[in-house]
């Protein structure tokens, strides 16, 4: 039920079991505590070139360490995060946090690699939010050639005209803009034509069934073949199987993201990792 009614809404919830709202109401009171009390923590997961393995960027993804519940899920505390208006403090922590780690390996001569942050509607359609990025990446000293933004297709419902001529300046400022979860949104194809990104990520839904659907292969196929009409770099999500990544390379997709590389983790670890990543064992791969 949940796919069909989109993950932002309400319906994720539904079939978790009795007592989701009450869970939520408690959830939604200890967001607010959360970034006082430091449970936050951004994991990074490897963007790898398709054909040879080799990292060519992060997507910093936040985690929560809730004092009771553990791990939290930001498919849940988003949503709520969203909900409340959280996401504004939020949704800086994780910037300023990303592009200070950054940074600092930076400076201390580490290697280091491009950073795809995440960012809500809300948190893009506010205003002050180019300022907001300027300041950081002023304050940080991050060059902004090593940033980049994530945004699904819901930043145009808001407004078209000007969430393109956000893009636009985001890219005079030499940000890299990616179109997240690409293909799942409702909004027409013709508007790629006018938005000035640099890639799309296609959504993990439609990996998933690359191999065994023919009509979802031929969307991957015609999604990939239009974006490289438009010099869009195409990445793939949760590539979690060598005959996936095999049929993607075929189908000339540029990067691929996925459990088959890495799953998402620790800065420590990440920065531990060789440039190009082995595959792992299929039969290791669990969600
Ligand atoms: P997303 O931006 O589409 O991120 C990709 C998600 O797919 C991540 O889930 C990642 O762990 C997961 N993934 C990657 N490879 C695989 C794979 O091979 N198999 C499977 N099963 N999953 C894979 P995660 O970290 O749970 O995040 C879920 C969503 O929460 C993100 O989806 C994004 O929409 C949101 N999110 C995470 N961090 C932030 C953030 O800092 N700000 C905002 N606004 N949203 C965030
Ligand atoms: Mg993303
Ligand atoms: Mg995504
Ligand atoms: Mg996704």
């Amino acid at each position: 039920a949940a796919k069909k009614q989109g993950r932002n809404t309400w319906q994720w919830y539904q079939g978790e079991g009795v007592g989701h709202t009450s869970e939520h109401v408690m959830l939604r009171h200890d967001l607010h505590t959360a970034l006082r009390e430091n449970q936050f923590e951004l994991y990074y997961q490897p963007v790898v070139d398709a054909v040879s393995g080799q990292i060519r960027s992060v997507e910093a993804l936040v985690r929560w360490h809730h004092p009771t519940h553990g791990m939290v899920s930001p498919g849940i505390f988003i949503p709520i995060a969203e909900q409340t208006g959280q996401i504004i403090p939020l949704g800086r922590w994780v910037l300023r946090q990303a592009c200070q780690s950054l940074a600092e390996q930076l400076a201390k001569g580490e290697r280091i690699f491009p950073v795809a942050i995440n960012i809500s509607s809300l948190q893009f359609h506010r205003d002050g939010f180019l300022n907001e990025i300027q300041d950081i990446l002023d304050e940080t000293g991050l060059p902004p050639e090593l940033l980049e933004l994530e945004m699904t297709e819901s930043i145009l419902m808001v407004g078209a005209e000007l969430a393109i001529e956000m893009i636009r300046r985001l890219r005079g400022m030499r940000i890299t803009v990616a179109i997240d979860d690409f293909g799942t949104g409702f909004s027409s194809l013709s508007y790629l034509r006018d938005l000035p990104i640099h890639k799309i990520k296609l959504d993990r839904a439609f990996i998933q069934n690359i191999l065994t659907s023919r009509s979802n292969a031929a969307i991957v196929q015609g999604i990939i073949t239009m974006a490289h009409h438009m010099d869009l770099v195409v990445v793939a999500e949760g590539v979690e199987e060598r005959e996936q990544q095999q049929d993607l390379i075929r189908r000339n997709c540029n990067l691929l993201q996925g459990f088959l590389f890495a799953r998402p983790m620790p800065l420590a670890d990440l920065m531990a990792l060789p440039d190009r990543l082995p595959l792992m064992n299929d039969d290791t791969i669990i969600d």
